[in-house]
């Protein structure tokens, strides 16, 4: 028999909170990847620690250990029963040490001799050291024979509770602030002019990883330089690189154009032109165009190729032949063009998130067996975040994260609709085993921002929260999409239910096929249209046929007149809007 003491269980509830806002302080894509993947790579740490004794067991989510990167899927939030209440205090120690050794591997690795300057080792271990402390939640309470939804319950409440009661650690942070940040002190040494030390800083770690102008705090540091360190501990195949917002717009344009000699010829002329000049001008691809480091796409911009613009990232002046040369070059990348078409300079930002989440887990309406609920709840979302990566095959969209039922993804404009349809079908189908009162399934709503490839990306980073959080979920009340698209200094926004999704794919294949775009102008015009479905359709129908050719619309007549369907679930000005966001969307396509 055992002791009494032995038999006792706990549950175990760990946090590791606002990821979010390490991912949304973002000048590169690269940022938002780094700061994913150390969240999901140190809960997973803490997860392994829970589980050491033999003893524990995570409820919440699952694991599996056939995947290679298995971290990734993992959220930041876990849910364990235990054999001993000491284990939490354990599992903080070793995320933290984790962390702190991560920490200083990057920085031996990357601060070289700067690394033991008394100035920049006091400010290194104030902000390291007090970071993820101030982030760790856990709550660890007894339990009595099997886990029951009211043990969830209970640990949920007081886990919310006791983040109400924030970690704060008092600490001063100097003036000059981090640029990526914005919140703590800079890195800097003793006896150097903070610029002077950044200049030398980013010249001895080579182009690429530290843009000029740029000073950064050292959790931000590390958040941008971790990952080829966690790489080679790990010796996993873990991406270290992330493909910039432009080289993302253009992917599709440059998939298709790849193959061509000319193309080939352009790209090394440009590529040996600016490198030339010590330009760093390349960036990885999504996998989907097979083609792995590539010119940077901005660089495939005729008005982005400049003279000025080489020179400021370069650091270098370009005498007049030079100049010439470069005229010639941006000519041919012209003429290119004129044949090929232009490459596309937005792209997209998207959210999803499973509404009602927190309602599904606790399982309110499971009358008997809890615990064998939960499984099943928690294998479908391990499904999900594993199988909606596939995405990353059948398009040039890139995930950012896909842990638990939140997936942070980019993609090009022309992918949005095709890649929100895709996610929501992997998520409904996945989530089909769990089944409410009203033998309903769960639902997922998405966010996405269209936005050009200069607009800032931290900008971008809160929108889409926005979008998703306030538009679709809670003006829309959820199981819906709302897109927003941001030119030049305008925002709009709309979105609806899922049904209106296909409508709108159809819309877009439609204006590929001839529908003249004059139709979406023609509705704004008329935004008076009284508010009868009846007549809307009528007008619609009537549009259809003035604005596509005889020809074109027999062949498609089906189709477009399906676009009318559309009034059933919006009205006109919000069917116009929808549909010129289908005609943005088509414009985009190459
Ligand atoms: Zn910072």
């Amino acid at each position: 028999m055992k002791k009494e003491e032995e038999m006792k269980r706990y549950i175990f509830l760990f946090e590791l909170a606002s990821p979010h806002e390490m991912i949304s302080q973002a000048r590169k894509t690269r940022d938002t990847w780094g700061g994913s993947v150390l969240y999901s790579y140190l809960t997973w740490k803490g997860m392994k620690k829970a589980m050491e004794d033999g003893m524990g067991e995570i409820v919440l989510p699952q694991l599996s250990d056939k995947d290679k990167t298995k971290f990734l899927h993992t959220p930041n939030i876990f849910t364990a029963v235990i054999s001993s209440p000491q284990i939490p205090g354990e599992v903080e120690r070793v995320v933290l040490k984790e962390w702190e050794s991560l920490a200083s591997e990057v920085k031996k690795k990357e601060l070289g001799e700067f690394a033991g300057d008394p100035v920049l080792e006091k400010i290194w271990k104030r902000q390291i050291n007090s970071f993820f402390r101030e982030r760790i939640y856990w709550v660890c309470m007894e339990i009595e024979g099997e886990l029951e939804k009211e043990d969830f319950l209970r640990v949920s409440e007081y886990e919310a509770a006791r983040k109400r009661m924030r970690n704060m650690i008092q600490t001063v942070e100097e003036e000059i602030k981090c640029t990526l940040c914005g919140k703590r002190e800079v890195l800097r040494v003793s006896g150097k002019d903070i610029r002077e030390f950044w200049t030398e800083l980013r010249e001895k770690m080579g182009v690429g990883n530290i843009r000029k102008g740029e000073r950064l705090c050292a959790v931000c540091f590390v958040k941008r330089m971790f990952l080829k360190i966690l790489k080679d501990l790990l010796k996993e195949s873990l991406s270290e690189e992330f493909p910039s917002v432009s080289s993302i717009a253009v992917s599709p344009w440059v998939k298709k154009e790849k193959e061509k000699p000319e193309f080939r010829k352009i790209t090394t002329r440009i590529k040996k032109f600016l490198q030339g000049k010590g330009v760093f001008c390349t960036s990885i691809y999504p996998s989907f165009t097979g083609i792995g480091e590539w010119l940077d796409g901005a660089w495939y911009y005729p008005d982005y190729l400049t003279p000025e613009r080489v020179e400021k990232e370069g650091e270098c002046e370009l005498s007049g032949s030079e100049r010439k040369k470069l005229e010639k070059i941006v000519r041919e990348l012209k003429d290119f063009i004129k044949n090929a078409g232009v490459p596309s300079k937005y792209l997209a930002l998207m959210k999803f998130d499973g509404d009602r989440m927190g309602r599904w887990i606790r399982g309110e309406h499971v009358e008997v067996n809890y615990r064998e609920y939960l499984q099943r709840f928690s294998e479908a979302i391990f499904n999900f975040s594993r199988e909606v990566r596939e995405i990353e095959k059948n398009t040039c969209a890139r995930i950012v994260y896909a842990g638990g039922d939140d997936v942070l993804l980019f993609c090009p404009v022309e992918d949005v609709f095709k890649v929100a349809r895709w996610v929501r079908e992997c998520f409904e189908r996945n989530m089909q085993t769990i089944k409410g009162e009203m033998d309903d399934s769960p639902t997922i709503s998405c966010g996405a921002v269209i936005f050009h490839h200069l607009y800032p990306l931290y900008s971008v980073l809160e929108r889409v929260e926005d979008v998703l959080e306030r538009t679709a979920k809670e003006e829309l009340g959820r199981n819906a999409f709302a897109i927003e698209i941001i030119k030049g200094k305008e925002h709009k926004r709309e979105g609806g239910k899922w049904e209106i999704l296909e409508i709108l794919e159809k819309a877009k294949e439609c204006f590929s096929e001839g529908l003249s775009p004059r139709i979406v102008y023609h509705m704004f015009e008329e935004e008076e249209m009284e508010n009868v479905k009846e007549a809307q359709e009528k007008e619609f129908l009537r549009l259809l046929g003035r604005h596509t050719e005889k020809e074109v619309f027999r062949k498609n007549q089906e189709k477009m007149e399906g676009l009318a369907d559309i009034f059933k679930y919006a009205d006109w000005k919000k069917a116009a809007t929808l549909l010129s966001f289908a005609l943005t969307i088509q414009k985009e396509e190459r």
